[in-house]
């Protein structure tokens, strides 16, 4: 537990040295073409360091390497267990630098130093070491053969993976990735946001100190449509596993069908319903959860709760429970441990959220909380808590993810208008549900067409349950062991005796 205050943070962010190259084949190395692009920080403004900017040199040099070090055997064919305890090495050293990286991520994309520091790098480390610790408790199958038959259905690491990763949880998404991709034996080339790529870019080289070989983890920074899109297109990369937007996930089927059809693996965008019943059995403890669910981490996050569906017999008492709960998250400069809402993550993103405030006045959506640019004193990006009521779920504040932190409120009247409002959207990445009755919690949850339901909560789970989406929110699931089959291939092996 830290004690560090505001002035400690400040002090370190000002003594912090930034690593902004390149990480191919365990040396740090700049882009090929030696160009770089400025990280600027949302907390403030300030320029943190230049980054490489890589393009399809740098991935080409990358994949090579990768490919090298998969097929030399050094990781890839390594006994299991101890491949397991490289991963559980790898995870203690993000604990050890913990202060280091929730620096790095806070002052990178402008979260709460708090919630750096106690959920995105610890999730981070777990997900590599609950990943690791399976990886030699798992077994493969024989197949009920014939009695002059042997048949073995085996899992093989897939070979070089390229993983593309957002900037909203930026570290946590690329361990979702790196664990299993890592323990099962692959080699991965890591591509962070060109908007959060400092934490990256910082683990790999502890994945070398760790033990992971040379090669097998490489990270390139750089923009979407340069080193992306030459990863996506690569006739040398497997698999490819990705977190970010419908948009570009859409995007990155087709570079695949153009390409060598590698395996494409999506977790992409959300729209989640959370409906309250009038007969939930805590309205305080679910007005509290619709705050947090909109303004945890500025609302960009894939599972925002950002359709809050409220049986309209309740909404008149409901929702001055949820402005009022709204009140206590409160955007702040993000390195004061105290603050719970930080900065956007960039002036792009403000302006994305605030235009969407526009269009939920224009669209004749009634403001009762936030909606405004706020702190600009400070240069960074910093908006309101915003609530509309009176949405209707055809508006666009209700069809398209904004990614900040703007709740729309509609009202409901029987539990099959709220299941049909809450389907109705191109996404199923989640949804909640508030009511004391069991049988309409089970019956509304099976009806929910989402990839995670939540009952009288919002937001729970772990690294024992698998995460993803249904419709247009994606494919495959992150954590839990069915994200190994997205690293694996299945080979049938049949022996005559
Ligand atoms: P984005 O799609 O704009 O970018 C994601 C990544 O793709 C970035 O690294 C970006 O550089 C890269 N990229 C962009 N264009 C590319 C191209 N043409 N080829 C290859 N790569 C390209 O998304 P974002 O704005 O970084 O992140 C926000 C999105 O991520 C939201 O939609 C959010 O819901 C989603 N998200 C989903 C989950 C989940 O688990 N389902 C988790 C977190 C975030």
């Amino acid at each position: 537990m830290t004690t560090l205050t505001r002035a400690d943070w400040e002090q370190r962010a000002r003594d912090l040295t930034i690593e902004g190259r390149a990480f191919i084949s365990g040396e740090y190395t700049d882009a090929v073409s030696g160009e770089t692009f400025d990280c600027l920080s949302p907390v403030d403004g300030r320029l943190l360091g230049k980054v490489a900017s890589c393009d399809a040199a740098d991935a080409q040099r990358a994949v090579e390497n990768a490919r090298a070090v998969f097929n030399s055997g050094v990781w890839s064919r390594l006994a299991p267990s101890k491949r397991k305890a490289t991963m559980i090495r790898f995870a203690s050293l993000l604990k050890q630098h913990v202060e280091e990286l929730a620096l790095l991520e806070t002052l990178d994309m402008g979260k709460p130093i708090s919630d750096s520091l106690n959920i995105d790098v610890p999730g981070a480390a777990q997900a590599l070491s609950w990943s690791g610790e399976a990886i030699d408790k798992l077994y493969d199958e024989v197949a009920s053969t014939p009695h002059d038959q042997l048949g073995l259905v085996t899992r093989e690491p897939v070979g070089v993976v390229g993983a593309i990763v957002p900037w909203n949880f930026p570290l946590l998404m690329a361990c979702w990735k790196l664990g299993p991709a890592l323990s099962t034996g692959n080699s991965v080339v890591l591509k962070p946001s060109e908007k959060s790529p400092l934490t990256a870019i910082r683990i790999a080289a502890l994945a070398v100190e760790a033990g992971i070989p040379k090669g097998v983890l490489n990270v390139l920074p750089g923009y979407g449509h340069t080193v992306g899109k030459a990863l996506a297109l690569h006739m040398d990369v497997d698999t490819l596993v990705f977190t970010g937007s419908t948009k570009i996930a859409k995007q990155l089927m087709i570079y695949s069908g153009e390409s060598n059809m590698k395996r494409i693996w999506l977790e992409a965008g959300g729209k989640s319903p959370n409906i309250v019943f009038a007969d939930a059995p805590d309205l305080q403890a679910a007005a509290e959860a619709a705050a947090s669910a909109i303004a945890f981490n500025q609302g960009e996050v894939c599972t925002a709760g950002s359709r809050l569906l409220v049986e309209r017999s309740i909404k008149d008492t409901f929702l001055p429970l949820v402005i009022e709960a709204l009140k206590g998250w409160k955007p702040g400069n993000p390195l004061d441990p105290a603050t719970n809402v930080g900065a956007l993550v960039d002036t792009q993103q403000m302006n994305t959220v605030l235009s969407y405030i526009e269009a939920g006045h224009s669209d004749g959506a009634k403001l009762v909380a936030g909606g405004k640019r706020i702190l600009e004193e400070t240069g960074g990006t910093y908006v309101e808590p915003t609530i509309f009521d009176g949405v209707s779920n055809a508006m666009k504040i209700a069809q398209e993810e904004i990614f900040g932190p703007v709740l729309s409120v509609i009202a409901f009247d029987t539990a099959e208008e709220a299941i049909q409002i809450a389907n109705d959207t191109p996404y199923g990445l989640a949804a909640a549900v508030w009511t004391r009755d069991i049988s309409k919690a089970h019956l509304t949850a099976k009806a929910l067409r989402a990839g995670s339901v939540w009952v009288n909560q919002y937001d729970g789970g772990d690294m024992t349950a698998p995460f993803g989406g249904f419709k247009q929110s994606g494919n495959g699931r992150d954590k839990s062991l069915h994200a190994f089959d997205k690293y694996t291939e299945l080979k049938s092996t049949w022996i005559k005796l």
